[in-house]
């Protein structure tokens, strides 16, 4: 899990982009001066938006009342497949080495093929298509986490364009290894005095997107190549090389895809445990 940089565009520029791209169809022809009408009331939200995603307090935003069909017509502008949302996307997942980040960071797990609206659109329909609104995520994630984001003014998921993911480990892994069957629990312990607001929040995201159990049932993805990587080596380097060199890979690993990783932090659980190293020489 990593944080991602949120994007350099004008959010509100990229609304009237959208909105400028809508055409005008027979069924219902006054769709786009409707929205037009309604610019100037949602250039303030923006601004509003933009004052508390700044100061990281976007919980404390208040979801606009529309006393007519504003809100659908603000619901339509979003479409995941359309080209401005689509162009939003590569910007946020390309990074400055033109490295394209294609897995969902909410999760470390899936592809990505959605954008999670970090404040529901259904409840701030205001920023449907606001770009600091819009963060790259996988439809599990997605469809975890629904339209509660927040409980008595905190909110339940990290923003990975805001919250900064602590340099210290946080996930650990317990490994039960037996006659090749591997027990594997992953937990969260705050050991080195992250934050404690940082940590209730980061183990909020965890729980409800399902993550720890969603590690375990990938696992296999991680062993297998761990153990294959290893086994050409058995005969040609010392057992201890070969563990030093697994290590690095892995922490290398952490600096690129997080501190936290899940793979690199289970590849380091397996190395470390003696019963897994043994099993290799046979
Ligand atoms: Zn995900």
């Amino acid at each position: 899990m990593r944080n991602l940089d949120s994007t350099r565009r004008n959010s509100f520029d990229f609304h009237k982009l959208i909105v400028d791209s809508k055409k005008t169809t027979r069924i219902d022809p006054d769709y786009k001066t409707r929205l037009l009408a309604i610019e100037d009331e949602m250039e303030t939200l923006y601004n509003v938006y933009q004052i508390n995603f700044d100061r990281n307090i976007l919980e404390t935003t208040v979801a606009n009342v529309y006393p007519d069909n504003s809100k659908d017509d603000l619901l339509k502008l979003y479409n995941y497949k359309s080209k401005l949302i689509q162009t939003l996307k590569s910007e946020i997942t390309t990074t400055n080495t033109q490295r394209i980040i294609n897995t969902c960071q909410n999760c470390t797990l899936s592809e990505i093929n959605s954008f999670d609206h970090i404040l529901p659109k259904e409840e701030f329909s205001e920023f449907v298509v606001n770009p600091l609104n819009l963060f790259p995520s996988c439809t599990i994630c997605n469809s975890y986490k629904g339209r509660f984001w927040q409980e008595n003014g905190r909110r339940l998921y990290l923003n990975l364009y805001l919250d900064k993911l602590p340099d210290s480990q946080y996930l650990f892994v317990d490994i039960d290894y037996n006659n090749d069957t591997f027990g594997l629990r992953f937990y969260l312990e705050n050991r080195s005095e992250i934050n404690e607001n940082l940590f209730t929040l980061i183990e909020s995201h965890y729980s409800k997107l399902h993550l720890l159990e969603r590690f375990s049932r990938n696992s296999d993805k991680v062993i297998t190549p761990l153990q294959n990587k290893i086994r050409p080596y058995i005969h040609l380097l010392p057992m201890e090389k070969i563990i030093e060199m697994a290590i690095q890979t892995a922490n290398l690993n952490r600096n690129v895809f997080g501190m936290n990783y899940w793979e690199s932090i289970l590849e380091l659980a397996l190395i470390n445990n003696e019963n897994f190293i043994q099993s290799l020489s046979h």
